[in-house]
């Protein structure tokens, strides 16, 4: 499910540019147009901002489609995702999860087989229109994987490899030290910043990794099964980790394992077979009452 070429992109550079739209997807003159716009009324667009007590929506999609050459993996697909919350998409091997996190920040455009329909919208903006620049986004949007990927670098250099390349200005000492603490790592490796993120343990590693997705300042962080190549106490670790990060960041995570949706996150998608989402609502809810019998024999093991 990881993309093996997906790392660099995803570390990619926009050269320092804080326009997140660009007419020119070459990247040689972005347009002053942001892709995050504050006049843009993302309640009148995307979210249940009128309710009270709800979170305003940061991702949503509309009639969403998406096919690997003629194979559909998506179908129309509509969806909310509320900001500062953990989102959890389950469902079986194959129905999508994956395909769908990827659309968010455009890594299907990668997958040269992979055509998208529809709206992806991110602040209200759809991110596959012409002059959104997928590094750009990027940037906004970050994205831990299923193995952890340090690069074979210090874990300095670890965290501050995408504001380098990006030519980002700041403290980089303290970009680091609040990336490694809010990925609740830095009391761990404080002492030994010079040395190779490769001599952490696997789950020190995913840690790093989330300080390196969260050094650029993103607003939302995917994670694509971040704990099934950890062993219990690191998983542990990184679904508290999870939770403390929600506070600051809205959190998409696929897992493949409902008890690791039902404790750690406040909204859950059910995706199943072909690609349809079924069921999105209150963790809660789909685990203890959900609408649809189709979603009550996949929580209840009765098929997946
Ligand atoms: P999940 O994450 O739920 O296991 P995926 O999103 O990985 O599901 O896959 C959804 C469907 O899309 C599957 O039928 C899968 O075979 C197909 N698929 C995924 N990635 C590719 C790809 N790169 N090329 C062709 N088909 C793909």
């Amino acid at each position: 499910m990881t993309d093996p070429d997906s790392r660099t992109d995803n570390q990619a550079t926009d050269g320092g540019q804080e326009s997140l739209a660009s007419n020119d997807l070459e990247g040689s003159d972005p347009t002053t147009e942001p892709l995050v716009d504050s006049s843009i009324d993302v309640g009148d667009s995307t979210g249940p901002s009128g309710d009270e007590g709800e979170s305003r929506t940061v991702i949503g999609s509309r009639d969403l489609d998406v096919f690997y050459d003629d194979v559909q993996a998506l179908q129309s697909v509509d969806i909310e995702i509320p900001a500062e919350q953990v989102t959890a998409i389950i469902g079986p091997s194959g129905c999508g999860k994956s395909t769908f996190l990827r659309c968010i920040n455009r890594m299907n455009d990668l997958v040269d087989a992979a055509r998208v329909d529809g709206e992806l919208l991110f602040e209200g903006k759809n991110v596959y229109d012409d002059d959104v620049d997928p590094v750009v986004l990027r940037r906004k949007i970050g994205m831990v994987f299923q193995t952890p990927n340090p690069f074979p670098k210090s874990i300095y250099d670890n965290v501050t490899y995408g504001l380098d390349v990006q030519g980002v200005d700041g403290d980089y000492d303290e970009i680091v030290e609040n990336a490694l603490r809010r990925a609740a790592l830095w009391d761990e490796v404080k002492d030994q910043l010079d040395s190779s993120g490769l001599d952490l343990s696997g789950g020190q590693q995913q840690r790093l990794c989330i300080a390196r997705a969260i050094a650029p300042d993103p607003d939302v962080i995917l994670m694509d099964e971040p704990a099934s190549a950890l062993d219990p106490v690191a998983t542990s670790k990184i679904e508290d980790l999870i939770e403390d990060l929600a506070e600051e960041y809205t959190v998409i995570i696929v897992t493949h394992n409902m008890q690791q949706a039902a404790r750690i996150s406040d909204k859950t998608a059910v995706f199943l077979t072909g690609g349809e989402l079924v069921e999105f609502d209150d963790t809660e809810k789909i685990f203890e009452n959900p609408e649809h019998d189709r979603v009550e024999d996949y929580i209840t093991g009765k098929f997946g």
